[in-house]
């Protein structure tokens, strides 16, 4: 192999690394020729860390991992391969924790957005009480965990959020970024007044409801096929300092359903600040990163009636408080669950800060980090099933096809309310007023096709039931199936494509549109 390894004086762009020979090399030279402030690496390392994610599923090599120091680079890098006579893909890599090769970006660039993360200075900016409405601005880079240490710092923080937090604004932004907060105030993505955006001719746009509001609406939600998020301003409000946390066990499922439909139509004072459920299988609470909540003795309790009943159902709500209202949480807590229908003697408690509370994963995943089981497969399929359909699936699903589920991870299922949905952003939801988000976040260990082709049975049965199902972070290898995905939005989410990124050049992992090059 030769070496390419130039670093520039002057802080000019460096390339860093060893590369084989090959068309990889000109287009090496020619980012180089930018004379742009930032790295590109072509090191073995870097090269592989980009070419795999989170899901260790999928592998595609890219040329090279670009560094960029600044917003500016990342413009100039995208601008010039779409005017280039041989264009090449571009993948914005948040954390990679997408499961099916969505940021990578084959024989093509991926920008490793981490390295504007630095120390988090300046890109995380909070405008508070001088603000109305209150808003923290962002760079898509930035992590959630740090955008709420830096909110909390005014006493502030975004409302909307997603269980683990260790996930990028742009990578959530790009999906949805859904949990237990949706019910009540949509996903992330109907949380945002305003985003920079580097498009896929290398233009920065400014964008919102009002100013280029269709390219606004294009990106969120829009699977990163329109731009590349520099910034995003996120709605913030006062934050709570305490939680105080149940779980509720049922055995049967229409009353868990029914009590989860209930309660994300209660007005924020009479009900939960945070709504969600998950599945229990006999096994499914060892080696689970949403585990820690419970003791032992409260595991051994649960998981026995799991391998009683082949599957229990768990409702998770959460209720927020401060200092003024610690007196009465007791009380408006009992008002909420004394109607509730979950299994007497299954109820546990928690109380947490609400920083502890809305990082509450991260426990879970350190153990599993310090065991050698995060950092495996992870076949995931997350699905948003009307609610009509709702018993139907479970029968289907969790106690007939999922009922030797010999695989550990959460299983989730969380109620929505469609109408916290903003219809004119590119994501897609069922037809319905109320569906359900369905996570199989099982991790393969024991190999993991296996449980892909789990994953295959229940996107059939859905098919043959003619179920009307959404894929969540979708994934699908045909044209067909995108249509079907997109349904009467594909024909706007084309015209934005040609609009935006014409060339195709943006996250060609998502596999949506192929490309000449
Ligand atoms: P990446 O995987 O790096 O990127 C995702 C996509 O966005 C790619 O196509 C990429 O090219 C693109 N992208 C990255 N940065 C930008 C940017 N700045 N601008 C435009 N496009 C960009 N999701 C939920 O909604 N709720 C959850 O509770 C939740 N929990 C999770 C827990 C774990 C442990 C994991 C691994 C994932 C979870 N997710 C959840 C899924 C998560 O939202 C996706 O993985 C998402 O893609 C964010 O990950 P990321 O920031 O690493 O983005």
């Amino acid at each position: 192999s030769s070496v390419v390894v130039v670093f520039l004086v002057g802080g000019l762009l460096s390339i860093v690394g060893q590369h084989k020979p090959g068309p990889a090399v000109s287009l090496l030279q020619e980012i180089h020729s930018l004379k742009l402030n930032s790295t590109v690496c072509v090191d073995p390392e870097a090269v592989d860390r980009a070419s795999t994610d989170f899901g260790l599923i999928t592998r595609a090599v890219p040329a090279a991992v670009f560094r960029p120091s600044s917003d500016s680079d990342i413009a100039a890098l995208v601008g010039f391969s779409y005017a280039s006579a041989r264009p090449f893909g571009i993948a914005p890599r948040g954390r990679g924790h997408s499961v099916r090769g969505q940021a990578l970006a084959r024989d093509g660039v991926v920008v490793d957005m981490g390295a504007l993360r630095g120390d988090g200075q300046g890109r995380i900016r909070v405008c508070g009480e001088g603000c109305r409405p209150s808003y923290v601005d962002a760079g898509g880079e930035q992590l959630w965990i740090d955008v709420l240490r830096e909110t909390m710092k005014h006493g502030l923080a975004p409302r909307s959020w997603t269980d683990y937090l260790y996930l990028t604004v742009g990578g959530t932004l790009s999906n949805a970024g859904i949990s237990g907060q949706t019910f009540l105030y949509g996903p992330q993505i109907s949380n945002v007044y305003e985003l920079d955006v580097i498009t896929g001719k290398g233009e920065t746009v400014t964008c919102s409801e009002q100013h280029e509001a269709d390219l606004f609406f294009a990106v969120l939600g829009g699977l990163a096929q329109f731009g590349i998020i520099t910034r995003a301003r996120i709605a913030i409000e006062p934050a709570p300092t305490m939680v105080r946390w149940v779980r509720l066990i049922y055995k049967d499922f229409a009353a868990f359903t029914s009590d989860q439909e209930r309660l994300i139509s209660l007005e924020k004072k009479k009900g939960f600040n945070y709504v969600e459920g998950s599945v229990i299988m006999a096994d499914s609470l060892t080696d689970n990163w949403r585990s820690s909540f419970y003791v032992e003795e409260d595991i051994t309790r649960i998981s026995r009636l799991a391998a009683q009943y082949g599957a229990v159902y768990c409702l998770e709500g959460a209720k927020y408080y401060d200092h003024a209202t610690a007196s009465s949480i007791d009380q408006e807590l009992r008002s909420v669950v004394d109607d509730l229908r979950y299994l007497p003697g299954f109820e546990f408690r928690n109380d947490v800060s609400y920083m502890h509370f809305l990082n509450r994963v991260r426990e879970g995943e350190t153990k599993l980090q310090s065991r050698g089981l995060w950092n495996v497969p992870h076949p995931w399929l997350n699905m948003l099933i009307p609610r009509s359909r709702i018993l139907e699936f479970d029968r289907g699903v969790f106690k007939s096809i999922l009922k030797h589920n010999n695989s550990v991870g959460p299983i989730l299922i969380c109620a929505m309310n469609r109408n916290k949905w903003d219809q004119r952003t590119s994501a897609v939801v069922p037809d319905e007023e109320v569906f359900y988000a369905i996570g199989l976040l099982r991790s393969g260990m024991d190999g993991w096709k296996n449980l892909e082709e789990q994953n295959e049975e229940i996107l059939r049965f859905c098919d043959d039931a003619g179920i009307s199902y959404r894929q969540y972070l979708p994934h699908y290898t045909s044209l067909a199936d995108w249509r079907k995905h997109f349904g009467a939005k594909w024909d706007v989410f084309v015209e934005r494509k040609m609009r935006y990124d014409p060339r195709a050049l943006l996250s060609p992992g998502q596999r949506i549109f192929t490309s000449s090059f």
